[in-house]
């Protein structure tokens, strides 16, 4: 018996069964388990609870199951920490396919701790398609555990235990390995164990990350994708649990019940055909993943730089993706992380010797770096050092925190502590000027762990926004400039001053400042395809529905749009890439036996985009007020910022027939900005319009009805905004 055997036989024999739950399961049926399941940790409760048509109907799966479940369990009082809050994870009707790339994704929502409203994450790697041919289209976890806890799930034996597991590892990386490794019979059965856990920087920060496992069976490891944005593992920690594990032996190529396999084959067929012909000449995701795009930004004056002052920077060149493919990224073909997944955009580093913190000189493998961190961690905090960002993106996972939170929290303090406004007595000796890769990464470490400074930068940008002017006398109007979070959340990583529809993207964005809802730079800002409020608005409208409903269906965005048919620019609407919108209209009705067509699944995600604006009411939220911006994503804050692009803003106030003969730079800075800010509220005004909401940003109750969402509390709610 190896020694690893042993280890791993004495941490299971550590384990105490708390709860055990048999249960009997069939098949999943047209995309369906047609159960959820339901667990309390306050009093080890586990039950199955049925899935109705109406279910189906108005919510179809994933993001608008979890919502209707989380809707049902808590108050508007919640707070994320409160036992009543749940972490509820689901696949959807389609996730599980293996023809069709991009169909392993799980939605996990839950009271996100930074918002404080409903957040939703979409998240890769193995748990949600095994968790719903396990026998459970979604698992929702509400109370808290007195000691860390693991849920277990057989699939082929048809049982769920709650077990307290003190022994094994917190961190991500160990964990997802330990667990992985206990529960599998043999090397060829750790594909069919999948393990969602949280690292000890979840307990530790608001910005906890999920960490979804799957096994990489070329490079012989746990691999991990993240369910990212607000705070999701800090949840999972405060429940205490160290980890959900499921086990499914049996995925086959019809393991969803599919009414109609040819179908969703055909449309497979052409897309992997696509993909093998034409993405080394588009995006090269297979080589280098969404790597690809700081070069993009760089080029565009887009790269977030130095807290999202500038756009570019002339060191950028040393983060290209073609130094990650050259010197660090592993090329297989094989980086999917799901069966099917031919775009295999999840690259990572293999052998990597770490230099500093709990792990140093350990040799590891690293998911990524994907654009966001590169951007964030690397020109955002003005560190132009790809080894700096792939430990840094290490560390960040396996600590479980957020690398773009964390990215723009440091970039945030790091203008601050430039500015003045904090200084080293603050930070506790930290010297976190820009480019100060050192200081940078101790804080990583101290976030990581709960010490010191990073206790603070934890918390996020909208709690140090406010201790910063209230204990220690700063500026708010300025903090609220420069602090890079809308609704709580920390901006994802694009300079949207030069794009008024991307600055609506993140502002009117349901769960916080994240591009997943509406990527609208290129169109707006590059090819000028929506110059006016109303084409903006259409826009703000048809894509975040869109996108959307990946989420209900358990997919991935990026094969929709990050490989595109050959002639896709000969069509009518090439932003929608529409042979695609063909293949996913197919692929639905290939699984569900139904028939729907396009505007259908606009229809399906309208019901529940409209649900969850109206969940974040419920909260204390969703209004026109939560929808405002930090000024720094619309237009320069300070003299320094206007005058690095003097030439363009110049420009552009004499366009609009403002004289700016003999104006100060402080003045320019003024009139643009009153003029900027105007445009962003004329776009509310725009998109609320045509969103069917009222002018607060409420949708109103003809909407409500026409989609079927008026149940009783729904109607007495909104009905105080009318
Ligand atoms: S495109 Fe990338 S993130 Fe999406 S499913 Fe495929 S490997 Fe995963």
């Amino acid at each position: 018996m190896s020694k690893i055997t042993q280890k791993l036989l004495e941490m299971k024999k550590a384990h105490k069964v708390l709860q055990k739950m048999e249960y009997r399961f069939d098949k999943v049926e047209k995309g369906y388990a047609n159960q959820t399941l339901y667990i309390n940790l306050s009093d080890n409760t586990i039950k199955s609870k049925p899935v109705t048509q109406k279910m189906k109907d108005i919510f179809t799966g994933g993001r608008g199951f979890g919502l209707w479940l989380l809707w049902n369990a808590v108050s508007g009082d919640t707070k994320w920490n409160d036992p009543e809050n749940e972490i509820v994870i689901s696949s959807g009707p389609i996730g599980g396919i293996t023809q069709y790339p991009g169909a392993g994704k799980s939605l996990v929502v839950t009271i996100s701790p930074t918002t404080g409203s409903v957040v939703d994450s979409n998240v890769g790697g193995y748990f949600g398609p095994l968790l719903k041919f396990a026998g459970w289209d979604a698992i929702e976890i509400q109370g808290k555990a007195e000691n860390d806890v693991i849920i277990y799930i057989d699939g082929n034996n048809g049982y769920v235990t709650i077990e307290e597991a003190p022994e094994e590892d917190v961190d991500s990386h160990l964990a997802a390995e330990q667990f992985t490794d206990m529960y599998a019979d043999n090397e060829e059965d750790k594909r069919n164990v999948a393990v969602v856990s949280a690292g000890q920087g979840a307990e530790n920060t608001l910005i906890g990350v999920l960490n979804f496992s799957f096994y990489d069976v070329k490079r012989q490891v746990a691999r991990l994708k993240q369910a990212g944005r607000g705070g999701t593992g800090s949840v999972f920690r405060d429940k205490k649990i160290k980890a959900l594990v499921v086990k499914y032996k049996g995925v086959k190529g019809d393991s969803n019940g599919p009414v109609d396999k040819q179908k969703i084959i055909k449309a497979g067929i052409k897309i992997h055909r696509e993909i093998h012909d034409l993405d080394k000449d588009q995006c090269r995701m297979r080589e280098v993943g969404t790597a690809h795009l700081t070069e993009i930004m760089n080029d565009y004056d887009l790269l977030p730089t130095m807290n999202y002052q500038y756009g570019s920077h002339p060191d950028a060149i040393k983060l290209h993706s073609d130094i990650f493919k050259q010197k660090y990224f592993t090329q297989n073909m094989a980086d999917g992380c799901w069966y099917g997944c031919s775009l295999a955009c999840a690259k990572g580093v293999d052998d990597f010797e770490l230099k500093t913190g709990p792990y140093k000189g350990q040799k590891v493998c690293v998911d990524g770096p994907e654009y966001e961190t590169v951007a964030g961690l690397g020109s955002n905090c003005g560190i132009f050092d790809p080894e700096f960002v792939i430990e840094g993106n290490f560390y960040c996972d396996t600590y479980g925190i957020d690398t773009i939170s964390t990215a723009t929290s440091i970039a945030f303090v790091m203008e601050c502590y430039e500015k003045g406004i904090i200084n080293k007595k603050i930070t506790g000796g930290l010297e976190l000027n820009f480019g100060n890769k050192e200081a940078a990464m101790e804080l990583i470490h101290q976030m990581g762990q709960g010490r010191g400074f990073g206790k603070t930068v934890g918390l996020g940008i909208r709690r140090m926004k406010k201790l910063f002017a209230e204990k220690y006398g700063q500026d708010p109007r300025l903090l609220n400039d420069i602090g890079m979070e809308a609704k709580g959340m920390e901006y994802s990583e694009y300079v949207t001053k030069e794009s008024l529809a991307m600055q609506g993207g993140y502002g009117l964005a349901l769960k916080g400042a994240q591009h997943d809802e509406a990527w609208l730079i290129f169109m707006d800002m590059v090819n000028k395809q929506i110059p006016t409020f109303e084409d903006k608005a259409e826009a703000l409208h048809y894509f975040p529905m869109f996108r959307t409903w990946f989420g209900l269906n358990g997919l991935c965005k990026l094969p929709w749009n990050d490989i595109e048919p050959a002639d896709n620019a000969q069509t009518d609407e090439p932003a929608k890439v529409p042979e695609h919108v063909q293949n996913y209209v197919d692929v639905f009705n290939g699984v569900t036996g139904r028939n729907v067509d396009k505007d259908d699944l606009i229809i399906q995600s309208e019901r529940v985009y409209n649900f969850q604006r109206i969940f974040n009411l419920k909260m204390g939220y969703g209004t026109r007020e939560h929808d405002a911006i930090p000024y720094r994503s619309v237009g320069p804050v300070t003299v320094t910022e206007y005058e690095s692009r003097a030439e363009r803003y110049d420009k552009q106030l004499k366009e609009l027939g403002y004289d700016i003969d003999g104006k100060s730079t402080k003045e320019k800075v003024k009139i643009l900005r009153e003029y900027r800010e105007d445009q962003y509220e004329k776009l509310c005004d725009a998109v609320y319009k045509r969103r069917g909401w009222t002018n607060n940003g409420v949708p109103k109750l003809e909407k409500v009805k026409e989609l079927g969402i008026d149940f009783p509390n729904v109607v007495e709610l909104i009905s105080r905004y009318q």
